[in-house]
């Protein structure tokens, strides 16, 4: 299945992609930490992105555009993938559609994460990644065993820059500006679902899950 993720950031997208990878065994195609990659790496790519990404702002999308279809010409993206974070602009999401035509790749579900505002700034300040295995953390609602420490690989947390309150809101404001008008977009062309990003985990997986026609177990939830 060939899936694209809508939803603002922290409204869950980043759990609800490692549930789907793992069902329909499909690459986790992400934006963010292509992005966050080639920053590690001091690209040059890495190093225009980061600015943009610092401001809370979207990096250009001639940029943007040519990392996604290289991304998505790979091999193992061929039958299936989990996009998350792209297209986040109506000319992305006509560019994405140009480009899946051209190799014969329709696109099958756009799943759209819903949140508020408010929940996204409590759920965002208080997050914190691994830095090297990207397990993520919740100071209040799940927090790791050692203060700063990763449970599952001992590695430093960090508060990623753009976690900050005020990054924060400024990325809900490009959001709802231009990522907004795609559930329009997808909504016309019959292929958007929505799910609530605030009900508890397990359930909107299982929203998400039933909304898709992929059977789930309690297993799925361990
Ligand atoms: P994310 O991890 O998806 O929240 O992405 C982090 C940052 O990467 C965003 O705030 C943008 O600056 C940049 N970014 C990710 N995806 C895109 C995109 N499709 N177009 C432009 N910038 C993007």
């Amino acid at each position: 299945m060939r899936i694209v993720m809508l939803g603002p950031p922290g409204a869950g997208k980043g759990t609800l992609a490692k549930f789907l990878v793992k069902k329909l065994n499909a690459p986790h195609v992400s934006t963010g930490d292509l992005f966050r990659e080639a920053i590690k790496k001091q690209t040059p790519l890495g190093v225009t992105a980061k600015e943009c990404i610092d401001r809370g702002e979207l990096v250009p999308d001639d940029l943007t555009v040519k990392m996604v279809e290289e991304r998505l010409e790979r091999s193992d993206c061929q039958e299936a993938f989990i996009l998350d974070g792209f297209p986040r602009t109506i000319n992305q999401a006509e560019i994405l559609d140009r480009i899946l035509e051209e190799h014969h790749m329709p696109l099958d579900r756009v799943v759209e994460v819903k949140a508020s505002n408010e929940m996204i700034i409590k759920r965002l300040v208080d997050r914190r990644v691994c830095s090297n295995c990207g397990h993520i953390y919740h100071l209040v609602n799940k927090p790791p065993k050692v203060a700063g420490i990763c449970d599952d690989c001992g590695k430093d947390l960090m508060h990623r820059h753009d976690d900050r309150e005020d990054v924060i809101r400024n990325r809900l404001e490009v959001y709802h500006e231009k990522t907004d008008p795609l559930e329009v977009y997808y909504g016309d062309k019959g292929i958007l679902i929505e799910v609530d990003g605030e009900a508890s985990i397990r359930e909107y997986l299982e929203e998400t899950a039933e909304k898709l026609n992929i059977p789930v177990s309690d297993e799925d939830f361990q």
